[in-house]
């Protein structure tokens, strides 16, 4: 049992808020081992085996400044549950698979996923910030998908060639974790394919690391000519801080569309008050509610799942308790299907 008291946690557990560090330095320095997880946070050291068993299949990821929004000595932490492994994670539960959402078939470029008519989805970085347990894509070859140039070039030609093709769509990994040269220099070349209209960027990156919106990534976002989106992925109020509110209006100011998608996650906002409460807190920070997903059925994230008759029940309680224009749409993503599929 680790017995630091509150006092001795706070001080231990600097605030990002006031530290001078860049995002990259945050990035490097990101938490990536279960024993300084736990420590960090003053759990009991009963916790370490199922951390270590976890972070051994999908390793451990967390920033500081991500962990300076959770409670110390609270393993129910809704944040912390979203990154800290457990044994859980172990389990072989039937319907959950290494690739749920079928992208393996649907990769016909080394980092370039068409499903979707209209839009094409880019792999602009294998890296995320943060590493969420219940991630789709926590199994994803992302090394077998990381583009070179020349294959960056591939990729463009392929989307000029297709000109029904209007939106373009950075993901991950987390596009944001890619540097501001690369992402400018993508940015302008799609903005030099008459067809596109719209790039969306879908990222946890201003939310994990509010310091990412630097005046280097604004300068690339009001440069594109392309209407630009950013989805981000908030799954519960907690995770909003002033630093996020500070990022989301120094996006907005920018001209850029702020959307949330959300999961809905056992033990982290499987309820009424905090789903509420989220669509609230992200329309105060400029953001629009505008997914809440149902879980993806990936390898090692069952212990998360929210049967689909729960799921229905909380949105038509939320429903009562929200104007319609905060209310998610409940889906889930069928593989194989052209658009996601409203439960
Ligand atoms: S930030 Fe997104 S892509 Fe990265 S681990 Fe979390 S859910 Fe997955």
């Amino acid at each position: 049992m680790i017995t630091r008291s509150p006092d001795l946690l706070q001080s231990v557990i600097p605030t990002v808020a006031n530290d001078a560090r860049d995002w990259q330095t945050q990035l490097a320095q990101a938490i990536r081992d279960p024993r300084e997880l736990v420590a960090r946070l003053g759990l009991d050291n009963h916790w370490l085996p199922g951390a270590n068993q976890g972070h051994a299949l999908f390793e451990v990821r967390v920033p500081e400044a991500y962990l300076a929004r959770m409670r110390p000595n609270d393993p129910q932490d809704p944040l912390l549950r979203q990154v800290l492994p457990v044994t859980a994670e172990t389990d072989s539960v039937v319907g959950f698979v290494s690739d749920p959402l079928e992208e393996a078939v649907h990769t016909p470029r080394r980092g370039l996923i068409h499903k979707y008519h209209g839009r094409v989805l880019l792999i602009a970085s294998p890296t995320c910030a943060i590493n969420c347990r219940y991630c789709f894509r926590r199994h994803f070859p992302y090394a077998e998908n990381s583009p070179s140039r020349a294959q960056w070039e591939e990729t463009l030609t392929y989307l000029r060639r297709d000109p029904s093709i209007q939106e373009a769509i950075l993901s991950g990994g987390d596009p944001l974790a890619s540097s501001d040269k690369r992402l400018a220099w993508l940015v302008e070349r799609l903005g030099e394919i008459p067809h596109l209209r719209r790039l969306r960027i879908h990222t946890r990156l201003p939310v994990v690391i509010p310091d990412r919106v630097d005046d280097a990534l604004l300068a690339w976002l009001q440069a594109t000519r392309l209407q630009t989106v950013m989805v981000l992925h908030i799954n519960h109020p907690n995770e909003i801080d002033a630093a996020v509110v500070d990022a989301c209006t120094r996006l907005r100011g920018a001209g850029v569309t702020l959307l949330n998608q959300s999961v809905l996650l056992r033990g982290v906002n499987d309820d009424v008050e905090t789903l509420a409460a989220l669509s609230e807190r992200l329309f105060s920070a400029g953001v629009l509610p505008y997914y809440l997903h149902v879980l993806d059925p990936v390898a090692g994230a069952a212990h998360f799942d929210v049967p689909d008759s729960e799921a229905l029940t909380l949105v038509d309680e939320l429903r009562t308790r929200l104007a319609g224009f905060l209310l998610p749409r409940l889906v889930r993503e069928v593989p194989g299907e052209a658009s996601k599929t409203p439960l």
